[in-house]
């Protein structure tokens, strides 16, 4: 089934949900809590379309496969196809924000990297991206002055900031796009700040984002 995008008034985006371009380590104080080197350039992969989930719906993840680790994130819809886009045209591309979790089967990376194998399995397979609707680009303050959260059974485990990104919305987008077209439909998820962990069964998450959206959601038991 495809998934077509859609805005928090309902509206939903005239294509389906494309290719979702990702970053790594771009926020320092995660990149230290799984003690990897905090990066000079940013540490892009891509989910495929398949991956993508309704954030709404009660979550599912493969548990049988090890740790499934929940990292929250900016997810960026992109209005507009760019390609070696200045930093400008990049944040004209962007028409919509929202929040994505990057579902990590944490066990299966570590083992990957260690032989220095691609990690696509453990970050790319079906369900992998709950990804929420998002706000119109007027709804929310500057880039800067976006804050999102995640409160796990009423607990707040992640907290981060536009403003605390290594890469931030502008630059990072233009970077992506010199090295993949970034066409309509597509998203950027924008990485996850400290406060990851394995995704306990049966938990109730909460998520907020700045400009109004909220949303509520379970984990399978
Ligand atoms: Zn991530």
């Amino acid at each position: 089934m495809r998934f077509v995008p859609r805005f928090t008034d309902g509206q939903e985006f005239p294509c389906a949900l494309g290719k979702i371009v990702c970053v790594g380590r771009n926020y320092a104080d995660h990149a230290r809590e799984l003690d990897n080197p905090v990066p000079s350039e940013p540490l892009l992969f891509i989910k495929p379309s398949t991956s993508a989930v309704p954030l709404e719906q009660l979550l599912d993840a493969p548990f049988s496969r090890g740790d499934v680790h929940f990292e929250t994130e900016l997810a960026l819809l992109i209005g507009k196809e760019v390609s070696n886009a200045t930093s400008d045209e990049a944040e004209r591309a962007v028409v919509g924000i929202g929040l994505a979790l990057d579902l990590t089967l944490r066990d299966i990376q570590t083992r990957l990297k260690e032989k220095g194998h691609p990690w696509e399995i453990a970050k790319a397979f079906d369900g992998s991206c709950p990804l929420s609707s998002f706000l119109h680009l007027s709804q929310v303050p500057n880039w800067s002055a976006l804050a999102f959260t995640l409160e796990i059974d009423g607990e707040l485990r992640q907290h981060g900031e536009g403003a605390d990104m290594l890469f931030p919305v502008a630059p990072l987008v233009a970077e992506m796009s010199r090295h993949f077209t970034l066409e309509p439909g597509d998203v950027v998820l924008t990485g996850t700040p400290a406060g990851v962990g394995p995704l306990p069964r049966g938990a109730r998450l909460h998520f907020t984002l700045t400009g109004g959206l909220e949303v509520s959601t379970e984990v399978v038991d």
